[in-house]
C-alpha cells in the first residue's frame, strides 16, 4: 500500500507558544520542534508528514480575514504532493478560519483538519500531542472530504464548529450538527454525516477586512448603533445576531428604519440567532415578520463563525447583490441545514 503523506501547516496559537514576560507568545522554529516530538513516536502508526509554518506565526486573536488567503495558498501550492492536511491554529479564531477555508476549498477531495491545543506542546500535561496525532491519522486514513476541526475527542465539521471553552480540553462544540467522528480507543467515523463528494471548486479571493460587521442585539439597542456600525462605505455585509428564532425589537421604529436604510444602501444583512443552538425562522413571531419584507436574509442555523466567513467569501467573489443574498441563505458546503429539513417546534407554527 502506498505510504500516505500529510502536510502539517503551523499558523500560530498556544500549541506552539512559550511563556514570556508578557504572557504566552509564539516561539520561533516551532515546525522543527513538532517534527522532533512526533518523530519520536515508536509505533510507526503515524503517517509520514512534513511540517511547515507561515512566515509569521501569530496569536490567532490577531487574525484578520486577509490572513485566510495565506493558509489556503500554502495548502494549494502543495496540494498534489499530499494525501491530507493538518492546520495547527490558535483556538481563539480557529473556528472562523476553518469556516473560511471550507468555502475557499469547496469540493475538497482530501481531508483538511484544523487542530490546536489548550496547553503548549512543549509544556507538561499538554493536550497538543493527542490532538495532533489524531488529526494526522484522520487526515491520512479517513475519507473526510471536507474541512474539519479535531479537538479533544471529536472531529467536527469546520463550518459548524465554535470555541466553547477557554480552559476545557474539549474546547470546541458543534451545537447544530453532530460530530463527524468520535475518537476514543477506536475511531468511530459517522460516514453518513460527511459531505458527499462534489466537484473541486477552489477559490481564494482577496478579502477586505472591513467588508462585514456584526451586530449582537441587546435590550435598548437603537438605530444609531446600527448606522455607526455600517458607517464605513467598505462595509457591505452585516451579521445580525437576533434573539431566539430570529426576533428583533420591531417596536423600535428607529432600529427598523436603520435596517431598511442598510438594505437600501446595498448592505447584505444576514440574520442568525444569538442562541448557542437552533435556527432563525423569520415570521415565526410577529417580531421578525418585517425582516423578510425589508430584505433581511434568514441565516437558518448557521454559527456566527460560518455566517461571517461565508458573507466575507460571497462579497469577495460575487458582485450581484441578489446572488449574494440567495447564496447566503443556501447551504454551500454543509454550513447550514436546508430550510425544509429544519425541525420547527409548535411555537414556530402560526
Ligand atoms: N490566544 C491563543 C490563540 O488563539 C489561544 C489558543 O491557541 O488556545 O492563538
Amino acid at each position: 500500500m502506498k505510504t500516505r503523506r500529510v502536510l502539517v501547516l503551523y499558523t500560530g496559537g498556544t500549541i506552539g507558544m512559550e511563556p514570556s514576560a508578557d504572557g504566552y507568545r509564539p516561539m520561533r522554529g516551532f515546525a522543527g520542534r513538532v517534527s522532533e516530538v512526533l518523530g519520536r513516536h515508536p509505533g510507526g502508526e503515524l503517517p509520514d508528514f512534513d511540517v511547515i509554518e507561515l512566515e509569521t506565526p501569530i496569536d490567532s486573536a490577531n487574525l484578520c480575514p486577509a490572513n485566510w488567503r495565506a493558509m489556503a495558498d500554502a495548502l494549494m501550492a502543495r496540494w498534489e504532493a499530499y494525501d491530507g492536511f493538518v492546520v495547527l491554529h490558535g483556538t481563539d479564531t480557529l473556528a472562523w478560519s476553518a469556516s473560511a477555508l471550507s468555502f475557499m476549498l469547496r469540493g475538497t477531495d482530501k481531508p483538511v483538519i484544523f487542530t490546536g491545543s489548550q496547553i503548549p506542546l512543549m509544556q507538561a500535561r499538554s493536550d497538543a500531542l493527542a490532538n495532533v496525532e489524531a488529526a494526522l491519522l484522520l487526515a491520512a486514513r479517513f475519507p473526510v472530504n471536507e474541512v474539519g476541526v479535531f479537538f479533544g475527542r471529536q472531529l467536527l465539521r469546520g463550518n459548524r464548529s465554535s470555541k466553547r471553552s477557554s480552559d476545557a480540553f474539549d474546547a470546541f462544540g458543534s451545537p447544530n450538527y453532530p460530530p463527524l467522528a468520535d475518537v476514543g480507543i477506536d475511531v468511530r467515523m459517522h460516514a453518513e454525516r460527511l459531505l458527499p463528494p462534489s466537484a473541486r471548486n477552489f477559490v481564494v479571493p482577496h478579502f477586505d477586512n472591513a467588508a462585514v460587521s456584526v451586530l449582537t442585539l441587546y435590550p435598548g439597542v437603537c438605530g444609531r448603533v446600527l448606522d455607526a456600525l455600517i458607517d464605513d462605505r467598505a462595509t457591505r455585509g452585516l451579521i445580525l445576531r437576533s434573539y431566539g428564532a430570529g426576533n428583533v425589537p420591531d417596536a423600535d421604529g428607529g432600529l427598523m428604519a436603520a435596517l431598511e436604510r442598510a438594505v437600501a444602501r446595498g448592505v447584505v444583512v444576514l440574520n442568525i440567532t444569538q442562541c448557542t443552538s437552533g435556527s432563525v425562522v423569520q415570521g415565526a413571531y410577529a417580531t421578525s415578520a418585517a425582516l423578510s419584507r425589508i430584505g433581511v436574509v434568514p441565516g437558518g442555523d448557521m454559527m456566527l463563525e460560518a455566517a461571517f466567513a461565508k458573507l466575507h467569501f460571497l462579497l469577495a467573489t460575487e458582485r450581484d447583490y441578489a446572488q449574494v443574498c440567495g447564496a447566503a441563505a443556501t447551504p454551500l458546503c454543509g454550513e447550514l441545514t436546508a430550510a425544509n429539513l429544519l425541525r420547527t417546534t409548535p411555537n414556530h407554527s402560526p
